[in-house]
C-alpha cells in the first residue's frame, strides 16, 4: 500500500503536463484514491529574467497540476490539487517585481475545498514550461513554472547593435595604421615625390592585428535556484562569480578591440547546455567561466583553471569538481525533455581537439597572471569533463577564482579588492592569448 501510494504522484506528474483534460481526469481519479493527501507549500521563489521567469513552488509532496494558457489579456492558469492556502503560498503574489518582464501580477486562491487557483497575469504572450523536481541538494519537491516568451530575444542582434560604435572605430583605426605603414614603405623609395608631405615615420608600424572585434563569453556560474557553494560565513558562489564576472566584462569594455556578452546578468539560473548555446549564438571567441567553489577538506586553496578533457580527467580532484559543476543542473532545474535533445545534437558534432589545445593555451596564460599575486591550486590547466566546456568550436575554459570553502578564501572573494585582481588577471590572460593567436577573420555576416 504505501509502495503503491508513494508510485501515484510520478505517474500523475509525468501525464499531467500533456493534456489538461487528461491531466484532470488523473487529479479527481488521484483524490479519489488518496484522499488524505495534501501537500505542504515549503517556499515560493520567483526569478525574473530577460530569458525567462521561473516561479518555484517547494513542497513536501509532488503537486499534481492543471494548466491553461488565456488570451485577450494574455495569462496563464495553473490549478494545484489537494492544496490548501497557505500564508507562504500568498507570498508569491507580493513577490513580483514591476520590473519582471513577463508577469505583471499573481494572483491566487482557493478555487475549491482542494484546489489552489493560481493566475499569471502576463505582459506578453508566453511559451509555458511547467515540470517537477524530485528533492535534490537542499531542496525538497519542486514543481517550476519557466515562463518564456513567444519571440525570444535574439542576443547576437543584440551585441552587434550595442558594439556597432566601436566597431566602427576599429575599422577607422586599422585603415588609419594600414594607411601611415603605406606611406611609411613609400618613403623608403627616394624618388616618390610623396614622401615629402608625409611626416617623419621611424618604422613602418605593423599592420593593424585585429581585423574585426574579438568576443568574449563571460560566464558566471551557477544562479538563481543554484546558489553554488556556500562559505562558513554564508556567502554564496552565485553572488561573487557574478560581481567578478561582471568587473572583466566592463574592463573588456574598456578594450578597443574587444567586446563582452555575458551569459547571464542576473540572478536566474542557466542551463549548463544554454550557456553553451548563448556563446555559440554571439559567435564567442572565447568562452570564460567564473567559479568559486568548495571542495571536501575546507583547508584547500588557491585558484585553478579547468579546460574539457576528452580522455578522462587530469586528477581525481578535476573529476570530483567536474561532478561537481555537472551537477549544477540537478539543483538549478532543468526540463529533462528538452536537454535530452540538446545534448545529442551536442555531442554530434564535438570535434574538440583545437578546442581543447587552444583553451590549454588560453588557461595556462591566465594561471601565469594569476600566480602574481594568489596561490595557485595546482600550477597548470587540468582537464575533465565538464559540460559548460563543450562547445566544439569556442576554446572554453572554467576558472576557480579561490575556494569559498576556505574561510580565508572566502574572505577574500568578498574583498573587492581581490575581486579586481581577479578579473585583471583574468583579462591579462585573454590579451596575451589574443597577441599571440589573433582571431581570423569573421565568420559570418557580422
Ligand atoms: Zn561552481
Amino acid at each position: 500500500m504505501t509502495s503503491s501510494k508513494k508510485n501515484i504522484p510520478n505517474i500523475t506528474r509525468r501525464t499531467v503536463l500533456k493534456t489538461s483534460a487528461k491531466a484532470l481526469s488523473f487529479a479527481l481519479l488521484l483524490t479519489e484514491v488518496d484522499i488524505a493527501w495534501g501537500a505542504k507549500i515549503l517556499g515560493v521563489r520567483i526569478w525574473p529574467s530577460d530569458d525567462y521567469t521561473r516561479i518555484t513552488l517547494e513542497s513536501d509532496k509532488p503537486l499534481p497540476i492543471t494548466q491553461q494558457i488565456l488570451t485577450n489579456p494574455d495569462r496563464l492558469v495553473v490549478d494545484v490539487q489537494g492544496l490548501e492556502l497557505n500564508p507562504t503560498l500568498k507570498d508569491l503574489v507580493a513577490k513580483v517585481k514591476p520590473n519582471d518582464p513577463y508577469v505583471s501580477q499573481i494572483r491566487v486562491g482557493q478555487f475549491q475545498p482542494d484546489v489552489v487557483r493560481l493566475v499569471f497575469d502576463l505582459k506578453e504572450p508566453i511559451k509555458p514550461q511547467l515540470y517537477s523536481l524530485d528533492p535534490v541538494a537542499e531542496y525538497q519537491y519542486r514543481m517550476l513554472f519557466d515562463l518564456y516568451p513567444s519571440t525570444p530575444p535574439d542576443p547576437l542582434m543584440e551585441l552587434v547593435k550595442s558594439s556597432a560604435r566601436k566597431e566602427s572605430a576599429l575599422v577607422k583605426s586599422n585603415e588609419e595604421v594600414d594607411l601611415i605603414a603605406q606611406f611609411a614603405t613609400k618613403k623608403d623609395k627616394p624618388s616618390a615625390p610623396v614622401a615629402q608631405a608625409i611626416p617623419e615615420v621611424k618604422e613602418a608600424p605593423a599592420p593593424a592585428k585585429y581585423k574585426r572585434l574579438i568576443t568574449i563569453a563571460i560566464d558566471a556560474g551557477h544562479g538563481g535556484e543554484d546558489p553554488g557553494a556556500i562559505g562558513s560565513m554564508g556567502s554564496k558562489e552565485k553572488h561573487v562569480v557574478l560581481s567578478i564576472a561582471k568587473r572583466l566584462r566592463d574592463k573588456i569594455e574598456d578594450e578597443s578591440y574587444m567586446r563582452s556578452f555575458l551569459t547571464r546578468d542576473g540572478d536566474y539560473f542557466v542551463p549548463l547546455h544554454v550557456r553553451v548555446q548563448k556563446a555559440r549564438s554571439v559567435q564567442a571567441d572565447l568562452f570564460v567561466s567564473i567559479h568559486a567553489d568548495a571542495f571536501i577538506e575546507s583547508h584547500a586553496k588557491g585558484a585553478s583553471v579547468f579546460a574539457l578533457s576528452q580522455m578522462g580527467a587530469s586528477s581525481t580532484m578535476a573529476r570530483w569538481m567536474a561532478n561537481k559543476e555537472n551537477a549544477s543542473d540537478l539543483i538549478g532545474g532543468i526540463n529533462i525533455k528538452t536537454q535530452d535533445r540538446q545534448v545529442a545534437n551536442l555531442l554530434l558534432d564535438m570535434s574538440t581537439t583545437a578546442q581543447i589545445k587552444d583553451s590549454l593555451q588560453v588557461g595556462n596564460s591566465i594561471l601565469k597572471q594569476i600566480s602574481g599575486f594568489a596561490p595557485l591550486h595546482k600550477g597548470k590547466v587540468e582537464q575533465a569533463s565538464f559540460a559548460v566546456l563543450k562547445a566544439p568550436d569556442i576554446p572554453s575554459i572554467l576558472v576557480e577564482t579561490a575556494f569559498i570553502s576556505n574561510p580565508q578564501e572566502e574572505a577574500k572573494l568578498n574583498d573587492n579588492g581581490y575581486q579586481d585582481r581577479i578579473a585583471e588577471a583574468i583579462l591579462k590572460g585573454i590579451k596575451d592569448y589574443f597577441s599571440k593567436n589573433p582571431p581570423v577573420a569573421r565568420r559570418a555576416n557580422t
